[in-house]
């Protein structure tokens, strides 16, 4: 037998958190993955870069692989001795098809393993607020699948067995027979007036939950156009959703809001949003690349101690600035004697990284008042000031210095490079109103996402636009957009903080 092995895991029902440890440290040391329509796609950034991504979803228009032809794709991985990660929704085992796959490697002989995931029949409930089961009210819980084998008249399932159920029942797959469900389940002795729940993309943030009794649910359902993937939840733990609902009560639940920064950066943005409950879409209208030439910022790093100053103006600056000085074999200890000015608390944070910490920092983040700072530190005339920034960076920084008499050298640290944005995922965001939000970091997210989206589109959409900071708000106006929220802390934090306020109370 050979090393390889085929690990059937359960990616959890959407939430990315929600895969178990297991799971994902196995995703993180894959060669080969083999994955279908997953709620968590995110979840497939973990794999390495250089593992082998294989989709075998069942959609109905893409060249997707039947049930037989995925137990010989994982066979083969297996047997060529790859570590192979089956990555399925919910749990493998929960109308996965994982007992088929796991029964092909045990007659092919191949190694595997089975790493259970949370199954959305249980997970999807818990984040609409409805326990599965709960003392007094229902001590069982049945899995169903609700997917029956069209065109027979005769049903698949026991009715009666399931209308005289002492519990909850959870239907997977059972929006399309909904009608047919609720009336069979009444026929058979069920009361009518059962709580019964549907709960579509549980645990993401698109999560949408409607109740109603077995007699009114299919209406209920028809009326909000509930589609699949949804569950269907039967039972009298279906009113504890009244007191018990949290996760759709979360200030930014349902908003949908776009983060334009570098990909490298628009994590903790992304996250601080999803927190409060938003669905963050990363559409990064910049990406940031070393300067074509790095020798100027080679040379600058390695005689900084001949400076009285170096002036960040962004957390880039600070990373390209540090590479620089260890390409040239020293490292923080060639600031000793060297002042540092940033331009704000994020900045300092990254400066912070490399054990140093500011000398000054403006009262604002405007470029302007670091020159009136250091004045007010000392006479700058004579002072060398360095100054790694954005091939892009307007000049005015560096002219107030001049005529402050000091001796400024301005450098291109990093390039700032638009991103294109691929036009189908534009066209989706874009369709309907568009998003609820648009968020800018900074003068070039404005100017480099307008191009990709064009003006026209931008202006015609119902999503309303925040800004970081004043600088960045008057590109914005610039070209002609309204700004909707400007954040009074020119930081993430002050951006969230005003995207917040600007949210209208909800009812109760
Ligand atoms: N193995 C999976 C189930 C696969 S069957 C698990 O254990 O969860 C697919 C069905 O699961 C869908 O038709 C839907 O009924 C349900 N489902 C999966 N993810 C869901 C989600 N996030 N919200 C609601 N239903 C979901």
């Amino acid at each position: 037998m050979s090393n390889g092995c085929v690990y059937l895991v359960g990616a959890g029902p959407g939430d990315p958190g929600l895969m178990t440890v297991r799971g994902r440290d196995l995703l993180r040391r894959a060669d080969a993955v083999v994955y279908d329509n997953l709620a968590a796609r995110r979840l497939l950034d973990e794999a390495p870069p250089q593992a082998e991504m294989i989709y075998v979803g069942k959609q109905a228009s893409a060249h997707t692989l039947r049930q037989e032809e995925i137990n010989e794709l994982l066979v083969r991985l297996g047997r060529e001795g790859r570590q192979v990660v089956r990555l399925k929704g919910g749990d493998p085992f929960v109308f996965g098809r994982g007992g088929e796959e796991a029964l092909a490697l045990v007659e092919a002989g191949v190694r595997f393993e089975i790493v259970p995931g949370i199954t959305a029949g249980v997970a999807a409930p818990a984040y609409a607020g409805i326990p599965v089961t709960h003392r007094g009210v229902t001590s069982s819980i049945a899995l169903i699948t609700g997917h029956e084998t069209p065109d027979k008249d005769e049903s698949d399932l026991d009715y009666a067995a399931l209308a005289n159920w002492p519990g909850t029942l959870v239907f997977y797959m059972g929006v399309k027979n909904l009608p047919k469900i609720a009336a069979s389940l009444m026929e058979h002795g069920m009361d009518p007036a059962t709580p019964a729940a549907l709960v579509r993309w549980g645990t993401t943030a698109r999560q949408e939950t409607v109740t109603g009794t077995l007699s009114d649910i299919t209406e209920v359902a028809a009326r909000a156009g509930i589609k699949p993937p949804s569950l269907i939840v039967v039972g009298h733990v279906v009113a504890l959703r009244q007191s018990i609902s949290w996760f759709e009560g979360r200030p930014l639940f349902g908003k949908r809001i776009v983060v334009t920064r570098a990909r490298l950066q628009a994590s903790r943005v992304a996250r601080q949003l999803e927190d409060l409950g938003a669905e963050v879409i990363e559409l990064p209208a910049i990406r940031i690349e070393p300067p074509a030439d790095t020798a100027p910022l080679d040379a600058a790093a390695a005689d900084v101690s001949s400076c009285d100053w170096v002036i960040f103006t962004s957390a880039n600056g600070v990373d390209a600035f540090f590479d620089a000085l260890q390409r040239a074999g020293l490292d923080s200890r060639a600031l000793g004697g060297v002042r540092i000015c940033v331009i704000g608390p994020g900045t300092a944070e990254r400066l912070g990284r490399f054990g140093l910490k500011p000398d000054a920092q403006p009262q604002s983040y405007k470029s302007a008042d670091i020159s009136r700072t250091l004045a007010g530190i000392e006479d700058l005339g004579g002072k060398k000031i360095l100054c790694p920034r954005a091939d892009i960076a307007p000049k005015d920084l560096i002219v107030d210095l001049q005529s402050l008499g000091a001796d400024v050298t301005d450098l291109a640290a990093y390039r700032t490079v638009g991103e294109t944005p691929e036009p189908e995922l534009l066209d989706e965001l874009f369709a309907g109103g568009g998003p609820d939000w648009i968020t800018f970091t900074s003068s070039s997210t404005v100017t480099n996402f307008v191009n990709a989206v064009g003006l026209d589109r931008l202006r015609g959409s119902d999503a309303s636009l925040a800004s970081i900071g004043p600088t960045t708000s008057a590109t914005m106006r610039g070209l002609g957009l309204e700004v909707d929220v400007e954040a009074a802390a020119h930081t993430i934090p002050g951006l969230v903080d005003a995207i917040l306020e600007a949210q209208p109370p909800r009812e109760q």
